[in-house]
């Protein structure tokens, strides 16, 4: 049974009552209101608004589709009953899924093994990395612009702390991940290539968000750069995308080396909701924004 409203979800109209002044006795209007005073589309932040004061017929089929979603997402069940009752508690889990629905769509974009990439994807704002606080592994990595000025700012802070980071690998077109792939398919095998790299539209350097630093093998997490940027990398919006112990979710084995950029505000959800775990996160919202999709 997925679409449910719960009793918990009783605490919005009390939260409506603080945001409009007004006072729950209020008498509902007598007559419908005009249909002209109902958007027909209306934003994701009215939606939830009007979902908080609990006033309009959208509002009950939002909290249906948040929790359809929560339900819906893949997601280990445990961890969905203890987003849902989050949810219904407080009005924190909402507004920090709506901070995150704003917007590049393509920071929250889901792209994994079975999730590509529009076909012919490439992005259209990248910029080439230029060593200053970090180094490159070669010359010639691009990042889309956000990622790029995002990466110069973790950068420059782990260079404060006495840690160089270096970035290895970038943005990746899809002729590229061609030879990426079929590279490890003929020196590795099939299955053992899929556990590591992506199948050409499926990767997330597709992106140009993505980079793999230092030695991209399992000892750059014993490095100081590798303790560093996994302590420090979601207060400047960086997400380890495959971590240990999570292959069933993410498809990949451990990569310690590779964060994807997907900006301040969704690196706080992932951490603060998802314990950290990307990949749940970005279920998640795919899910959510589906079901919200007339
Ligand atoms: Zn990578």
């Amino acid at each position: 049974m997925l679409y449910r409203i719960r009793r918990s979800f009783f605490w919005i109209p009390v939260l409506a009552a603080a945001f409009a002044g007004v006072f729950l006795s209020c008498e509902r209007p007598q007559e419908p209101p005009p249909r002209t005073a109902v958007p027909a589309e209306p934003d994701l932040g009215e939606a939830i608004m009007a979902l908080a004061a609990g006033k309009t017929a959208n509002a009950a089929a939002d909290a249906g589709i948040l929790i359809n979603a929560l339900n819906g997402a893949g997601l280990p069940p445990e961890l969905a009953v203890r987003l849902e009752a989050a949810a219904a508690e407080s009005p924190a889990f909402i507004l920090d899924l709506l901070s995150c629905l704003e917007g590049d769509p393509f920071l929250r974009r889901l792209v994994d093994k079975s999730h590509p990439l529009p076909e012919g994807y490439e992005p259209e704002d990248l910029a080439e990395l230029s060593p200053g606080s970090y180094e490159v592994g070669r010359r010639g990595l691009m990042l889309r612009r956000s990622a790029a000025e995002a990466l110069e700012r973790m950068a420059a802070a782990a260079r404060a702390g006495g840690v160089v980071l270096t970035a290895s690998s970038a943005y990746r077109s899809y002729a590229y991940q061609v030879e990426v792939y079929g590279r490890n398919v003929q020196e590795m095998g099939r299955e053992a290539a899929d556990r590591e790299s992506s199948r050409p539209g499926y990767s997330q350097h597709q992106t140009g968000l993505a980079v793999d630093f230092g030695s991209i093998d399992d000892s750059f997490a014993r490095t100081g750069a590798g303790r560093w940027v996994l302590e420090h990398a979601a207060r400047f919006g960086w997400s380890l995308s495959f971590p240990d112990g999570y292959e069933d979710a993410t498809g990949y084995r451990w990569e310690s080396w590779h964060y994807r950029y997907v900006g301040e505000d969704l690196a706080a959800f992932i951490d603060t909701w998802f314990d950290g775990i990307q990949q749940y996160a970005l279920q998640f919202i795919h899910a959510w924004e589906g079901l919200r999709r007339p």
